[in-house]
């Protein structure tokens, strides 16, 4: 049977590239009576975060999305989080360096860099030159044995071209003389993404891969580690990655990304799902409105078109509209009470709000910001004792783009960040309050700003601020 799967690295904000690409593989699964299953690839330890994780698999369920296994919901393949598997990488590496196909590789990364910076200079590719191909075994052993750090690097054929089957693409060749010979266990010893991904997809019985093109220069590696193996590869497919409409990969700095954002901005998850329905993919009667069900009914992969689509907001909203439009009058009531009245969602603005109001008939005018998408601050709010209006903006500017570089979404990282760029403008933090106050709650002044923004989000705080810059 056809099991497809979503790989999502909790590193983030739920991604709509995400969305849109588990949207694709439910519905191959689905028309193939087949299964659809989550895993969490958490290989990332820096970067992971539990929290991510819930975000991630919370937008998706709201979205409507539905998985047959997964880290929630259990399943016969489990554990479904990569960061409880370790032992399965550790033996399945080991087999690969006993079988001869990967090495203990005891380079160090000064040299890596010195290497890397050599082969720059040259106008050569980067990539691992072999050093450590030829240790004789006695030593890589006695090495390893005495706790030398170390990685484990595949083997990568130097010459000849690599074709590589895709659904949608056909054959594409790739030299191998361009295919690093990756790192397979890292020197704390937890996998890398390539090895955790074939070997969970293996172990998972997954037959489609469908997931984005920047994938594509990673299955030749992925080809080479199943036949080393001595696996079957799951059938390939490379789904073209969402555009901002200037055509340029989507990306934050230009467009909100997060799932989140949406479910704020009080999209339907049924409208959103459509649209993302319509990334590359159409109707065979071309019709732009479609549920789920209707999408798997008529689903057929090869009608995905290469060109890249274009996440155009303005469309999604026209879209939304026509489906809110068509809402009863009772579901329209239903809709707007899950959406406005989410406990999860408003249980943390009670300490903001609760000392600061007599009657609840304050709270809108107070805090109504937190349900607005965009908000209509005057001219006269950006006035500033210190700064003439070009300094203004100028600071704003700063301020969004130190913004747009925050990892960590807290308030003690947002402070940090604004603290950081009062000083560079030897301003100080309370100097830039009134700005943010503006840009963020449309009012002089208001519950803490600072909480504020970290609890309508990154995509929304930068939303107005670049609302506020317009
Ligand atoms: P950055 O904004 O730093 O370039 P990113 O936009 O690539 O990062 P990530 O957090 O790296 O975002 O990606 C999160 C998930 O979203 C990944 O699974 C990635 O494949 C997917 N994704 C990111 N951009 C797109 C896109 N343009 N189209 C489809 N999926 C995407
Ligand atoms: N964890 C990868 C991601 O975040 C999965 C890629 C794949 O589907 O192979 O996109």
């Amino acid at each position: 049977t056809v099991r497809t799967r979503i790989a999502p690295s909790p590193t983030g904000d739920p991604h709509v590239g995400t969305a849109y690409i588990a949207l694709f593989n439910q519905c191959f699964a689905r028309q193939h009576g087949g299964q659809f299953i989550l895993r969490i690839e958490d290989t990332d330890q820096v970067r992971s975060s539990a929290e991510s994780e819930k975000q991630i698999l919370d937008s998706l369920r709201w979205l409507g999305l539905e998985w047959d296994e997964g880290p929630d919901v259990g399943g016969p393949h489990g554990p479904y989080r990569q960061s409880e598997r370790s032992a399965i990488y550790v033996e399945h590496s080991e087999t690969l360096i006993r079988s001869g196909h990967a090495f203990r590789c005891f380079c160090t990364p000064e040299r890596l860099d010195a290497l890397r910076a050599e082969q720059m200079a040259n106008k050569q590719t980067p990539g691992y030159d072999g050093h450590c191909l030829t240790l004789p075994n006695a030593e890589v052993e006695q090495r390893a044995k005495s706790g030398e750090p170390h990685v484990v690097r595949m083997k990568v054929p130097t010459e000849g071209v690599c074709v590589v089957k895709d659904m949608l693409r056909g054959d594409i060749e790739i030299p191998w003389e361009q295919v690093d010979m990756q790192v397979l266990m890292k020197a704390d010893g937890l996998p890398t993404y390539h090895l955790a991904n074939v070997v969970d997809d293996h172990l998972m019985g997954i037959t489609h891969v469908l997931r984005g093109e920047e994938w594509i220069n990673s299955a030749p590696k992925h080809m080479l580690l199943y036949q080393y193996f001595g696996w079957d590869m799951p059938e390939l497919c490379h789904m073209p990655l969402l555009r901002n409409p200037d055509k340029s990969k989507l990306s934050k700095r230009k467009n909100p990304t997060s799932i989140t954002f949406y479910e704020r901005m009080g999209y339907l998850p049924k409208a959103l799902l459509n649209y993302l329905g319509r990334m590359g993919w159409s109707m065979p009667d071309e019709r732009e409105q479609f549920t789920l069900d209707e999408m798997v009914e008529h689903f057929d992969i090869q009608r995905v078109s290469l060109g890249g689509p274009i996440f155009d907001v303005e469309k999604l909203a026209w879209l939304n509209g026509m489906w809110i439009r068509e809402l009863s009058e009772q579901d329209f009531v239903n809709a707007v009470q899950a959406w406005a009245l989410n406990a999860e969602y408003l249980r943390p603005l009670v300490p903001l709000v609760q000392a600061r109001v007599e009657t609840f008939s304050d709270l809108l005018p107070l805090a109504g910001f937190f349900l607005t998408g965009k908000v209509d601050p005057t001219p006269a709010l950006f006035e500033h004792k210190k700064l003439s209006n070009d300094e203004v903006r100028k600071v704003m500017q700063l301020l969004l783009w130190k913004l747009e570089a925050l990892r960590q979404w807290d308030k003690d990282n947002i402070t940090a960040t604004i603290q950081r760029v009062a000083e560079s403008q030897e301003l100080k933090l309370r100097d830039l309050m009134p700005l943010l106050f503006a840009a963020i709650t449309g009012q002089a002044s208001s519950v803490s700003v600072l909480d504020a923004m970290a609890h309508l989000g990154p995509d929304l705080s930068r939303f107005r601020l670049r609302q506020a810059l317009e």
